[in-house]
């Protein structure tokens, strides 16, 4: 593969002792082919490799913790989440659409892909492995009460269980109950709260002190 000069250790090759996979020598054509024919210069990749490298659980949970804090914002972020998202600088990229749902005393919402692993990965980066997983693929749609009861959430029998099945196209934030006790917490404070599996419905934000 060709030379590229960004200076980040982070996508140097893996090594001539690392026999390539058919996907790296898949990768390696394609990205030589983008690059000959000028579709795409391979700076261009690289930035965007950085760009996706700098996404984390962070950002959603700035969006949920603005979400706690301000109604109005709230609001608009279940209408019109990409504006909402835009006017926090959180930028959805080629996203066509995201879809946040907000947890209630009444409703609890879970995230899956059953397909593969679509996720919101500008928001909330790189999805955990068990998001990924054949076992949680299907198992979350038939018995999501057991599948959460696994991750350490019990909820109240009388608490409706919706589930979200994320798509190529439609990808889903969720808003976390806020935690009792945090009425006199800064909004930086509240983003500490706000776990990546809180975002995905798998457990509640943390409560302040813990
Ligand atoms: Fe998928």
């Amino acid at each position: 593969m060709e030379e590229h000069n960004h200076g980040h250790d982070a996508h140097t090759q893996v090594g001539d002792s690392h026999e390539m996979t058919s996907y790296e020598k898949r990768a390696g054509a394609i990205l030589s082919l983008l690059t000959e024919k000028g579709v795409v210069a391979s700076d261009e990749i690289w930035r965007a490799i950085d760009d996706m490298d700098s996404r984390t659980p962070a950002l959603g949970a700035k969006v949920v913790a603005r979400a706690w804090v301000d109604p109005e914002f709230k609001a608009q972020l279940l209408t019109d989440t990409k504006a909402a998202l835009t006017e926090l600088d959180v930028d959805i990229g080629s996203l066509n659409t995201v879809v946040a749902l907000e947890n209630t005393d009444k409703v609890h919402n879970v995230v899956v892909c059953t397909l593969c692993s679509c996720y919101p990965r500008t928001i909330l980066g790189v999805p955990p492995d068990w998001y990924k997983s054949l076992s949680y693929r299907s198992r979350v749609v038939v018995d999501p009460r057991g599948v959460l009861r696994e991750f350490g959430l019990e909820l109240d029998p009388d608490v409706e269980v919706r589930v979200y099945d994320s798509t190529a196209d439609i990808r889903y934030l969720v808003i976390p109950s806020r935690p009792a006790g945090t009425e006199a917490a800064t909004e930086d404070e509240l983003a500490g709260l706000v776990s990546r599996d809180s975002m995905i419905g798998v457990a509640m934000a943390s409560a302040p002190g813990k």
